[in-house]
């Protein structure tokens, strides 16, 4: 009999998702406009503490908006994460602007503020500045916000911040995504809240928001028969499901937590072993631990990454690599990288080293139990974790 399948990370409803559906239905508010969308924006900005936030198809979207607003085009660079999802670098293309990539360092996984300062005097010198920066919250984490926000002012360039891992996290206090002149959140389905699909933009820049969402509407100029002066994009979220992104959004703080209790039982129970080393939390930060993820020395252990996640699936247990770097990927072969310093290349030892466990705030203690014994199995180690059937 094959066992249960135990995925990285799957939507968790609360059940009250429903009657914002129902009120969507009720009032026959059937599109991407509503009493939703209106009310999930508003509530996106009071937990994210910005002025304002505008619901988007999409998390990808909504940075290809804010590089819109950012005036990004042809001639242009943009400068970005190389350790992230594609999704992060997609819209720098959208825009026909040329990415560069910037190296992660060791504390945060997060962009290296050093290699990010010899990209920018670099830039300067050439005389041709990125007409922005987008800094990723990798799995949660955050990155190290004020001596990247410190090097980008210094520079006079804008920072775009994707927090579509990161909602729900803290950097000294303030949440994440509040950072940039713009930021940007995901609801996809692998989430920590979903709307199975969806994003938001915001900004403390209301002027702009009120543009984004003429852009993300076809741009329609104010006439009756339908007049456009402007490119314009169908960005905008559909009104059925900003409901269930406001009921996600009631139990996004308990998502957190029961997420971050799945990365400390993994700590427990693995957190000894010589050589395997989870993501550390940066000082005075809450990171909301959208994945639980580690680094196995090759020094110390002799298997590797892969032969885990192979072990894992032979058990029906989805595991990941660490995203591949962007600076890697064929499709930015050409592309111009920074690397945090000359004999290190930190995002291509987290890409060659690291593991993402199933981290669902929805997975339950036994099936937890059965993904640590696994990776004690595949490491030699005495199994200490009983399984409770
Ligand atoms: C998921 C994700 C996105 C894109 O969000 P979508 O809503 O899927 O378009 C962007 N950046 C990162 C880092 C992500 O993980």
């Amino acid at each position: 009999m094959m066992t249960e399948r135990i995925f990285l990370s799957t939507p968790h409803m609360s059940g009250n998702e429903r009657s914002y559906i129902d009120y969507a239905f009720d009032s026959n508010w059937i599109a991407p406009l509503g009493p939703n969308v209106d009310g999930f924006e508003k509530e996106i900005a009071e937990y994210a503490h910005v002025a304002d936030a505008a619901a988007t198809s999409s998390g990808t979207a909504a940075i290809h908006l804010a590089l819109q607003l950012l005036e990004v085009g042809k001639e242009d660079t943009v400068f970005c994460s190389t350790l992230t999802f594609i999704a992060s670098a997609n819209p720098i293309l959208y825009a026909g602007a040329t990415p560069v990539f910037i190296d992660s360092e060791d504390t945060t996984w997060n962009m290296s503020p050093v290699a990010l300062e010899k990209a920018l005097k670099d830039a300067e010198q050439k005389g041709k500045l990125p007409k922005a920066v987008i800094i990723v919250h990798l799995y949660g984490q955050s990155a190290m916000v004020d001596e990247l926000l410190a090097v980008c002012e210094r520079f006079g360039v804008a920072v775009v911040e994707d927090a579509a891992e990161s909602l729900g996290s803290y950097y000294k206090g303030k949440p994440s995504g509040s950072f940039g002149k713009f930021g940007i959140f995901s609801f996809n389905g692998n989430k920590i809240i979903t709307t199975s699909g969806g994003g938001m933009l915001v900004s403390n820049d209301a002027e702009a928001l009120k543009r984004a969402r003429f852009l993300a509407t076809q741009a329609r100029d104010p006439a009756v028969h339908y007049q456009h002066s402007v490119v314009g994009y169908n960005y905008r979220l559909s009104n059925i499901l900003a409901g269930v992104g406001r009921a996600q959004l009631e139990v996004l703080d308990e998502r957190v937590l029961a997420r971050r209790a799945v990365f400390n039982r993994y700590v427990e129970a693995l957190g000894d072993i010589d050589g395997l080393k989870f993501m550390p939390e940066l000082e005075d930060t809450y990171g909301n631990r959208w994945l639980t993820t580690l680094t196995l020395d090759p020094q110390k252990i002799s298997i590797k990454p892969e032969e885990i996640i192979d072990a894992l699936a032979a058990d029906n247990i989805e595991a990941r690599p660490v995203w591949k770097p962007l600076h890697l990927q064929p499709l930015f072969a050409e592309n111009q990288f920074y690397a945090h310093s000359t004999d290190k290349v930190v995002s291509e030892k987290l890409f060659e080293r690291g593991l993402c466990l199933p981290s669902g705030s929805n997975m339950t203690e036994q099936q937890q139990t059965r993904v640590i014994q696994k990776i004690q199995q595949c490491l030699g180690v005495k199994n200490s974790t009983s399984v409770s059937k």
